[in-house]
């Protein structure tokens, strides 16, 4: 029997919700994010997710800051797949791909509007096309934020149309307050329907809260990747807090054997991403 797909292990570091209260290990400045970010790939993550701060923790989408957080991660982790996110907090229509010529390995790509927790997550479908028309001026593979779906839908359009480069990326997004809920059945249907539209298509799953280690398990059980961090969960367990990003790393590696998984390499991660080898040739 071939060995199952390494699995992709995704540390979403930061987020862009002031987060630092309930838990100080969020790291917010650039160096801390560089020096958090370094602890996770050594833990065994192959991509890092990323948001930047102000001082003050507010979100932003300063090139500037992104610029010097690529250039660390680049120094300090290398072959780490680098994604920005170009989520709704940092700023207001284009400026969240302000960014997008620095040309980070992915970026983030939410392909409809949803609620959130306190908001309405806006992602008008003129915004969708600019952005994803700037990740492929710049060589840079969308991860689809698939929240419900109708995005994963829409997503397979983009690409019918040549807007987006085949193989998708998609990350199913489940446990955010007034979006989605964590569901097993529809998780599944999720990842038959993805199979079915697009069947090159890889996926990870993402769960927020508490739930991040539940769609960690089910991603593991179901041959998908993970997606773990202090931006979606801050704790190990209801009376522990994650000390690190690492930790949370490091507990997705360690639920791998269960599964008959391991994490993949950097070099397996940007195969089966089809992203540029590394070391680069
Ligand atoms: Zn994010």
């Amino acid at each position: 029997m071939p060995e199952p797909t390494p699995c992709i292990i995704t540390v979403a570091i930061t987020g862009s919700l002031p987060r630092k209260k309930d838990n100080p290990a969020v790291p917010i400045t650039v160096s801390e994010q560089i020096e958090s970010t370094h602890e996770a790939f050594e833990a065994g993550a192959t991509l890092v997710h990323c948001h930047v701060r102000n001082e003050d923790e507010t979100p932003t989408s300063d090139p500037e800051k992104f610029a010097r957080l690529l250039e660390g991660i680049r120094k300090h982790c290398p072959g780490m797949i680098v994604q920005f996110s170009t989520g709704g907090r940092s700023g207001k229509g284009r400026e969240r791909g302000g960014m997008l010529p620095l040309r980070p390995d992915m970026a983030s790509l939410t392909t409809g509007s949803c609620n959130f927790p306190n908001r309405v997550y806006e992602n008008d479908p003129e915004l969708i096309d600019w952005l994803a028309a700037e990740m492929k001026k710049y060589g840079i593979k969308p991860e689809i934020e698939v929240f419900d779906l109708s995005m994963l839908f829409k997503a397979v359009e983009m690409v019918k149309e040549g807007k987006i480069d085949p193989p998708l990326h998609v990350q199913f997004v489940m446990g955010v307050k007034n979006a989605m809920p964590v569901d097993r059945e529809v998780f599944e249907f999720y990842i038959k329907t993805l199979h079915r539209l697009a069947p090159d298509a890889t996926w990870t799953g993402a769960g927020i809260g508490k739930d991040q280690i539940t769609l960690n398990r089910w991603s593991l059980e179901l041959g998908g990747h993970c997606r773990t961090g202090l931006e979606d969960n801050v704790r190990l367990d209801k009376y522990t807090l994650a000390p690190s990003n690492a930790a949370l790393v490091r507990r997705v590696v360690d639920l791998c054997p269960e599964y008959g998984r391991r994490p993949a390499t950097v070099a397996e991660a940007r195969a089966i991403l089809k992203l540029p080898p590394w070391p680069p040739a």
